[in-house]
């Protein structure tokens, strides 16, 4: 049986790009070769990371002074890259938004770089909500705020953008990147990497104001320095080519077949109203994690009221085609992530699954 893919990541991908992905393994008909061993230096190649970077330009309508770069290393990385070129021989502090699981793994890496300071840590209150504005008190001289848009495990989510406008603004996008409109002018570095909403594991999309880089520091590692990858078009060792080319694939996907960044967030947020419909009409059987002004359209996490009817559900799940719903190792309880390209009616049917479990259980 083919199950529909609720996992946290790596994510559900359209079933057009997988059939043309299929494709693609056994032979790029342009090329005559299969994607797993065509050149990283060939122009076929070259076409395709300027293809894919020219409809994320598009699907964004991002500025050319923002770079589009596919690196490696996954959105950890990032978590050392970033303050390698903002924090490294600085006197500045670096602000981090301590929201859930996520950002709270990318603070330790800033620290072995320089100062930082956690402006808001939502610890104390479980990682289920966000900081409200009148809770942020903004430095004007920071090095920059980082803060990550939707946090994977909890299931939270900014729907405002937190920070000041005169302060460089970075903003870990891994799990909801493409899913809605944003204005790229107010953020200095997004980064996400492709496995939730664009591609498969191996391809990070890095995009950065291009000045930035005047304040890299001397003696950074080549790979680890943006600069040699905006240099080399992305192409500077041996990329991941799949993951590039399904990246591609996608970015054609929400142009031609679902129309753009609006048309994707409705989708979107019409499958998020259905599953939190379910719990917020289920007299408490299923508990949602977040607060509800901070629910996340992509990841819809839940408890129920016992561990054993946790068991039963994920088990009864599984036998019905629904894979990928228990929750991250650090929260336990249930997630169902409903990416870019879980369908509505995919969600549909989990609604459904979800009151038939109810309505047996719940006593
Ligand atoms: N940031 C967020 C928001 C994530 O969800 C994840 C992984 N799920 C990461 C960072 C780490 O990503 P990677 O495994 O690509 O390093």
């Amino acid at each position: 049986m083919n199950h529909l893919n609720f996992s946290g990541g790596p994510g559900v991908l359209p079933a057009t790009v997988l059939a043309e992905t299929q494709q693609a393994i056994e032979c790029v008909p342009e090329v005559g070769l299969s994607i797993l061993g065509i050149s990283h230096r060939s122009d076929w190649f070259a076409g395709v990371v300027d293809e894919a970077e020219r409809n994320i330009r598009q699907l964004l309508q991002l500025p050319e002074s923002h770079a589009v770069l596919f690196l490696q290393g996954g959105a950890t990385l990032q978590f050392s890259m970033i303050p390698m070129l903002l924090l490294r021989h600085r006197r500045q502090t670096a602000d981090y938004l301590r929201t859930g699981y996520w950002s709270a793994k990318a603070i330790p890496e800033a620290r072995l770089e320089g100062d930082v300071r956690v402006l808001w840590d939502g610890e104390p209150w479980g990682f289920r909500r966000l900081p409200r504005p009148d809770e942020l008190a903004y430095s004007d001289t920071a090095a920059y705020l980082h803060y990550v848009s939707n946090e994977t495990v909890e299931g939270i989510q900014f729907h405002a953008i937190p920070g000041l406008d005169r302060v460089t603004r970075v903003c870990d996008m891994s799990s909801d990147f493409l899913s809605r409109p944003f204005d790229p002018e107010r953020f200095d570095l997004i980064y996400a990497h492709a496995q939730k909403n664009i591609g498969p594991a191996g391809v990070t999309v890095v995009i950065l104001r291009r000045d930035l880089l005047h304040r890299a520091p001397d003696g950074l590692p080549t790979l680890l320095d943006y600069r040699t990858h905006l240099n080399a078009h992305s192409i500077y060792n041996t990329p991941p080519v799949f993951a590039i080319y399904v990246v591609l694939l996608v970015t054609r996907w929400l142009l031609n077949d679902i129309g753009g960044l609006d048309r994707m967030d409705a989708i979107n947020r019409q499958k998020a109203a259905s599953l939190y419909e379910v719990i917020d009409d289920s007299d408490g059987f299923y508990d949602g994690w977040a607060a509800r002004e901070d629910r996340s359209l992509m990841n819809v996490v839940f408890r129920l009221p016992t561990a054993d009817l946790e068991a039963a559900f994920l088990h009864q799940a599984t036998d019905q085609g629904f894979s990928g719903l228990k929750g991250h190792r650090s929260l336990g309880g249930i997630r169902a992530s409903i990416y870019n390209a879980m369908t509505p009616e995919a969600v549909d049917s989990l609604c459904r699954f979800m009151w038939e479990f109810a309505d047996a259980n719940h006593s």
